[in-house]
């Protein structure tokens, strides 16, 4: 099985311990690439140094919804700088989320739009984290509109905000989530949707999938995802791993050999 994990968090401290144990162990499970994906500044960095260390590895930049107070001229200004380094591929993880409120929400709105700017300016993709926010999602998303391309990481709304997102171009990013027993309307919104449109992710070391549920995450079990989407869309794991590596590698402008060798296989479905 071929899988990209579109959204990790392996230079967080959970990892400390074995971080090049799990990323061996990622290798073995099928996982050709792993996005590492920025929280703020300091993550944003530290993303960078392992996508620097790890052929396989790629960085996201940006400044999460929580930390929205921090993003002042002078982060924005450092983000600018590691977003043009050659391993960063995308501008994230970026948004609202107004289920913690950790800053204020007219707070969360500006970071979340000098990101987008961010990406249009360095014509990356962005990703974003949306916790109960569509509305105000959708309304800043269609004023900022980069033409660059956005996945919905964690998606987590409903069949009509699915919709609205895809109709905007953007990719929806399906985690563990999606194997708790209690994510029916999930399931349903994942049967529904263009297959083409679909990626997979772990958000290590959070939102673990079953069997392993309420233990660390890492890239190694996104094969359980795969096998659970794979199922609610009555295909065959492999080819669903086919088609969704495709689609990261659309998604992230990922090197061309692999985007053109998936690409093949994977866009017709
Ligand atoms: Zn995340």
């Amino acid at each position: 099985m071929i899988l990209v994990d579109t959204h990790a968090h392996l230079d967080f401290t959970h990892f400390d311990g074995d971080r090049e144990e799990i990323i061996e162990r990622a290798r073995n499970n099928g996982v050709i690439y792993i996005v590492n994906v920025g929280s703020d500044l300091e993550s944003s960095r530290n993303s960078l140094e392992l996508a620097e260390e790890y052929p396989f590895i790629y960085a996201a930049v940006g400044v999460h919804p929580h930390d929205a107070d921090k993003l002042d001229d002078t982060v924005l200004k450092e983000l600018e700088e590691l977003a043009v380094r050659q391993k960063v591929l995308a501008i994230g993880e970026i948004g609202l989320d107004y289920y913690y409120d950790n800053s204020p929400r007219d707070i969360q709105k500006e970071a979340f739009q000098n990101q987008l700017k961010l990406a249009e300016k360095t014509g990356l993709p962005f990703i974003i984290h949306n916790r109960e926010a569509d509305e105000d999602i959708l309304a800043i998303l269609k004023d900022n509109y980069t033409g660059n391309g956005g996945i919905m990481h964690c998606f987590g709304s409903g069949l009509k905000m699915a919709w609205e997102c895809l109709e905007l171009g953007l990719y929806l990013a399906f985690g563990g989530v999606i194997t708790f027993k209690n994510a029916e309307e999930l399931r349903g919104i994942v049967k529904e949707i263009p297959l083409e449109r679909i990626l997979l992710e772990t958000d290590c070391p959070y939102l673990t999938p079953v069997p392993f549920r309420g233990r660390r995450n890492e890239p190694g079990y996104l094969r359980y995802i795969a096998e659970k989407i794979a199922e609610i869309r009555g295909l065959h794991p492999e080819e669903l791993a086919e088609i969704t590596t495709a689609n990261a590698a659309r998604a992230y402008n990922l090197p061309v050999e692999v985007q053109y060798q998936y690409q093949k296989r994977g866009s017709l479905k």
